[in-house]
């Protein structure tokens, strides 16, 4: 039982600093953003890298499964069941999903603004299409995925990821 209020006291304390950090590495970023020359009035375009860009934000979705698939593990083993070794493939696979993820989307920048299309270096994006609760990163994987065309939410640029029906559009 003292281990239990351990280990919940400790991940209480990492969550709060967790927290504090990203809060104030929000702010610097956030003050550190210059928007640039506005282009949402410019004709759509298909993504010029379309299938990376597909592949990573499939990588994204790969890597929330896993946290879900990690956050069962967590409560059948806190139910009695043994997930033994499986318990290590969540983190291995969200590991793997990320890194890839990474040296992927450092290439993936808008064509107008140059800035990386799934990287959010500010918590308002001027452009922002929030979708269903997400932020504006969020909404952007969740749009490419489902194929969706989408807009840079730095700049506004619209572009599709090159399937026949470009006029599906999903609004929150
Ligand atoms: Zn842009």
């Amino acid at each position: 039982m003292d281990d239990a209020l351990n280990s919940f006291t400790i991940t209480l304390v990492a969550g709060l600093i967790g927290g504090l950090v990203a809060a104030s590495l929000a702010a610097r970023a956030n003050r550190a953003f210059r928007p640039p020359p506005p282009r949402d009035q410019s004709p759509a375009e298909r993504y010029p890298r379309a299938l990376a860009l597909v592949i990573a934000a499939h990588l994204v979705v790969t890597a929330w499964i896993s946290i879900g698939l990690f956050l069962l593990l967590v409560l059948l083993a806190a139910a009695g069941l043994r997930p033994g070794a499986f318990m290590f493939l969540p983190p291995g696979i969200f590991v793997a999903a990320a890194a890839v993820y990474f040296a992927l989307v450092v290439s993936l920048r808008c064509n107008s603004c140059s800035r990386r299309v799934l990287l959010q270096s500010t918590t308002t994006p001027p452009y922002a299409e929030p979708l269903r609760g997400l932020n504006a990163w969020g909404s952007i994987v969740v749009r490419v995925v489902s194929r969706a065309p989408f807009r840079c939410m730095y700049c506004g640029q619209r572009y599709h990821v090159g399937v026949s029906d470009d006029s599906r559009s999903m609004e929150a």
